[in-house]
């Protein structure tokens, strides 16, 4: 048994910082975070899911960020969903508004039974008219004086959010910052011995490895590669300035990928996932360019390999962050699984003692399904009828996952439940996202769709659900402030 008193975490970027955030609210240890200016961080990662939100809100009285606070300092913005546009057809959106508005009032199939979005399906509707699709295609926050409760992320200036942690967590007296470059890790059977910095050894009772691409602790010789499913493998980034600030990320399907653009308050942080195997840099800015109709200063050219290593952790290591590994940026499921990583650890398996040989072989495989699942879900969108370039005929031909096609199969014969998503589906990271892209996709069958609703006898009621959430929808919409106001009301 090993007592579990002090953490070292290797590593100052969006990782490190959060991680320490959530240890420091969530365990009574001594938390030390070790990173050197000299080594940059990735400087990207700015579109961000609702678990990142939930860490931020959590109140453990050890630390309180008081979100509204931390969005204005860091000029950020929330997020409530994402526009795809392209994917499907060319010159066509859809939307992907965040959360959920409508549940089964019924317990049959099961109290999670999607009729709502089902009865979508089985009229070719889109989700377009839901009251957050709503607020995104209009420029509104969907927030009332009496009521916040909508499933909200934030989009995050990388750099100055991961310093207002920083700052947040040093103000308490169990976290502390060693500025230096990690020179040597000295490793015996038991894992890491110390860490060399400054010329001084550095001891803990448990190593995180928040060292993003480097990865300096965890082994990282073990990696399950995605190139064959997922072709992009390099992104270049730029910023514009645009007085308008929409709230959600807009993902818009390109020649040879697909482009980001993140909408912050001061500038929208952009970039260009592409293929390298199907165009250069060079041409990417220009295609960038001919999109969006001008010039473009382009900051990063990043090339990543799309995969995880095999042991999240292993000994006294673990990792997180872009240590771990990367699906690519599509649906900002990164920061969302380095929250998830450490609120499974801790809430599951970390105790102030701890045997680390009995329980990581489980909760590796928890964590390995979970990843693999969300390539899943991110090879779902380029199921595309687009055949128009030959980076989206190779995409077609690549490789389908067994777990992908299984589910594909399934949805034959039946809409999606929550059995379909990984064995563990902890976190509820099914359903309502895959849903959402399964709808824009196309890809499910209208009449399969009906038939089930008829068979449980749901359609009448989900009808109803459907006409009055419209209702509801159009007496609230009216009474909204627009995103530019609010962020203007706030300074
Ligand atoms: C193109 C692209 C787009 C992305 N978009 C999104 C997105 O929209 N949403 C999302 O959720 N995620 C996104 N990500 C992922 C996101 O960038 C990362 O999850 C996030 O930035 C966290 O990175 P990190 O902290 O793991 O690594 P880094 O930011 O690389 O930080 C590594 C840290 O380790 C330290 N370090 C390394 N070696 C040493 C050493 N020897 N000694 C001391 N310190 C050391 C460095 O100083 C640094 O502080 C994107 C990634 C890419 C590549």
């Amino acid at each position: 048994m090993q007592k579990i008193k002090k953490i070292i975490i290797v590593g100052g970027g969006t990782a490190g910082w959060i991680t320490a955030l959530n240890l420091l609210q969530k365990t009574f240890c001594d938390i030390t975070v070790v990173s050197s200016k000299e080594i940059p961080i990735i400087g990207v990662g700015e579109s961000t899911t609702g678990k990142l939100a939930e860490l931020i809100n959590l109140k453990s009285g050890f630390v309180d960020i008081d979100e509204k606070n931390l969005l204005q300092s860091t000029g950020s913005t929330y997020k409530i969903g994402i526009k795809h546009s392209n994917w499907h057809t060319k010159g066509k959106s859809f939307y992907s508004p965040l959360g959920t508005t409508a549940v089964n009032g019924n317990n049959y199939p099961n109290e999670n039974y999607d009729l709502y979005r089902i009865y979508h399906i089985a009229n070719e509707l889109g989700l377009e008219n839901e009251f957050i699709s709503k607020c995104m295609s209009n420029s509104k926050m969907p927030f009332f004086e009496h009521s916040n409760n909508f499933h909200i992320a934030y989009h995050i200036d990388t750099y100055k959010f991961g310093n207002y942690i920083k700052e947040q967590v040093l103000k308490h007296n169990r976290v502390s910052h060693i500025e230096g470059i990690v020179d040597e890790v000295n490793k015996n059977d038991k894992g890491v011995k110390y860490l060399k910095v400054n010329d001084k050894n550095i001891t803990g009772d448990l190593y995180i490895d928040c060292s993003g691409f480097k990865r300096l602790l965890i082994d990282n010789k073990q990696f399950k590669s995605y190139k064959d499913e997922l072709l992009v493998n390099r992104a270049i980034t730029f910023n514009i300035k645009d007085k308008v600030i929409n709230n959600y990320t807009h993902a818009r399907a390109m020649n040879n990928g697909w482009m980001w653009e993140i909408p912050l308050q001061e500038r929208k942080g952009c970039g260009y996932v592409f293929s390298d195997n199907h165009i250069t840099p060079d041409n990417a800015k220009i295609e960038i360019e001919n999109e969006i109709g001008r010039e473009v200063e382009i900051q990063k050219d990043i090339k990543f390999n799309s995969g995880r290593i095999k042991n999240v952790w292993n000994k006294n290591v673990l990792s997180t962050g872009l240590a771990t590994g990367f699906v690519e940026p599509l649906e900002a499921t990164s920061i969302h699984m380095t929250v998830i990583q450490i609120n499974h650890f801790i809430e599951n398996y970390f105790t102030h003692e701890m045997n680390f040989d009995t329980q990581q072989k489980q909760y590796n495989e928890d964590i390995n399904v979970i990843w693999d699942d969300i390539k899943d879900f991110i090879r779902l969108h380029y199921i595309s009828p687009r055949q128009d370039t030959n980076f989206w005929k190779d995409v077609s031909n690549a490789k389908i996952s067994d777990s992908l096609k299984d589910r594909l199969n399934i949805w034959k014969s039946r809409m999606p439940r929550y059995a379909d998503y990984g064995r563990n589906n902890f976190y509820e990271l099914g359903n309502t996202l895959w849903y959402q892209i399964l709808i824009g996709m196309k890809i499910l069958n209208k009449d399969i769709a009906l038939k089930e609703l008829e068979s449980f006898k749901l359609l009448n009621y989900a009808e109803e659900l459907y006409t009055n959430t419209m209702d509801l929808n159009n007496q609230y919409f009216k009474n909204l402030i627009s995103n530019q106001q609010y962020y203007v009301s706030k300074k």
